[in-house]
């Protein structure tokens, strides 16, 4: 069967040289071989990350890390900002682990403001926070500097950030940031397989996790950075991803981070010019759209063009590409394309092309 070409906001297509960097021969993960395949990405994942801290490699999708931030650093109650379908189920997530918590949510489309948390903090009632920088569901980006911002005022207060989908398509300044942990699964924007998530923790989130003793085994952060020191992981690791994450790595840094950014932002634009072209909104808030994908308002929110989702992609699927219909309850109201990972102006100019095509024949 021909392969239909990722389009969706994850998995997003893998390149062959990613794929090829899995099938390199096997090695022991307390080995010497192992060692030095994760001493010599650490150091490139810290400077991706900005962090003098460790960065560790979970094999988890990122959900793993999401449940296990919380297992590690709630003791009285987190605040889950919930603003889409990833950070909403974020609350029910922390139900589930036994943990105290209440929502603040928001209209889904609309970003989380520094002000909304700051007002819930000042309660004293919270030791941590769950958000979802780029919300993948609706396309909708919350302002990470303004709300880490207000870590100076609440230092006790774990900051707890999903950057799935954003992580490597514009900076992550983590110890500038000052959040406690920052996380993203491989499957968005690092165009790597699902199955790996990466992620940092800070010294207050290491001091903490090490005080709580229902912190479970599988993601316990003490474990991470014990063995992270050692450049190892604190059990078999998917040794495929980590090989296909050096490569990609590796990619990375021979493009140039700033000019990585810079392609996100400008494939990013010319999805929003063929929305706008074909008189579709977008879903987001303006000003707070993201930079990885597009989410198209299609009669979720008043104003803008609606089509037959599902007859556009089968028309895009004709053409060898896969676009998203829409997620949770704003599948088909709304509909989603990404530019995430290895896209470049090219491959976007064909892929709007076959868009084009595509809507003509609705
Ligand atoms: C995809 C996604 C997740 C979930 O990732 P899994 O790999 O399914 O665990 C979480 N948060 C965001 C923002 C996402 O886009």
């Amino acid at each position: 069967m021909a392969h239909v070409k990722l389009h969706i906001p994850g998995p997003v297509e893998v390149s062959e040289k990613t794929l090829q960097a899995m099938t390199r021969p096997m090695i022991g993960h307390r080995g010497q071989g192992f060692k030095d395949l994760y001493a010599k990405i650490q150091p490139q994942l810290q400077t991706l990350l900005s962090t003098k801290q460790l960065v560790y490699l979970s094999t988890s999708s990122a959900w793993g890390v999401m449940e296990g931030a919380l297992s590690n650093l709630v003791t009285k109650k987190v605040l889950n900002c919930m603003c889409g379908a990833f950070s909403d189920k974020w609350f029910d997530v922390s139900k589930k682990v036994g943990k105290e918590a209440e929502a603040l949510q928001v209209p889904w489309g609309s970003p989380i403001r520094a002000e909304q948390i700051d007002a819930k903090l000042a309660t004293g009632q919270f030791d941590a926070l769950t958000l979802i920088h780029n919300e993948t569901s609706t396309g909708t980006m919350s302002p990470l500097d303004e709300i880490a911002a207000l870590k100076a005022k609440y230092p006790d207060v774990m900051f707890i950030v999903d950057a799935v989908s954003s992580m490597t398509a514009m900076p992550h300044r983590f110890d500038e940031l000052g959040i406690d942990v920052l996380l993203a699964g491989t499957q968005k924007a690092f165009a790597l397989p699902p199955g790996l998530a990466v992620f940092v923790a800070s010294p207050a989130a290491l001091a903490k996790a090490a005080t709580v003793k229902t912190r479970g085994y599988y993601f316990d952060f003490v474990e991470f950075e014990k063995n992270a020191k050692e450049s190892m992981t604190p059990s078999t690791p998917s040794i495929p991803h980590i090989h296909a994450l050096s490569s990609k790595l590796d990619d990375f840094f021979a493009e140039g981070l700033e000019a990585r950014y810079a392609r996100h932002t400008k494939t990013n634009q010319m999805l929003r010019d063929w929305a706008s072209k074909h008189g579709f909104t977008l879903f987001p808030e303006p000003g707070f759209e993201s930079k990885t994908l597009v989410c198209l308002n299609n009669g979720a929110k008043p104003g803008g063009r609606v089509v037959d989702v599902a007859k556009l992609q089968k028309g895009m699927k004709d053409r060898g590409v896969l676009i998203d219909g829409g997620y949770g309850k704003i599948k088909g109201t709304t509909f989603r394309v990404s530019n995430m990972g290895d896209e470049t102006e090219a491959t976007i100019a064909d892929l709007v092309a076959k868009l084009d095509e595509s809507i003509a024949g609705l």
